[in-house]
């Protein structure tokens, strides 16, 4: 068993697959839905551009965008 802080909040949890505890991660799950919503429209947008049009932050979309 590995403990982490959470990646977004610092919350102390037990690393799973992922490295954002049960609240970051569902809240994850809704900004990579806007993202992907966003981008089935605009499939050349820029990081800034999702960032605007999205509320999401660069930060998690950085994130999101490394993860592929
Ligand atoms: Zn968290």
């Amino acid at each position: 068993m590995t403990l982490i802080n959470c990646m977004n909040c610092g919350q102390l949890i037990v690393r799973k697959s992922f490295h954002l505890c049960s609240g970051c991660l569902l809240a994850q799950q809704e900004d990579v839905k806007k993202i992907k919503t966003y981008l089935s429209t605009h499939p050349w947008a820029s990081m800034i551009e999702v960032q605007r049009m999205t509320g999401v932050s660069l930060k998690t979309i950085r994130a999101l965008a490394s993860n592929q």
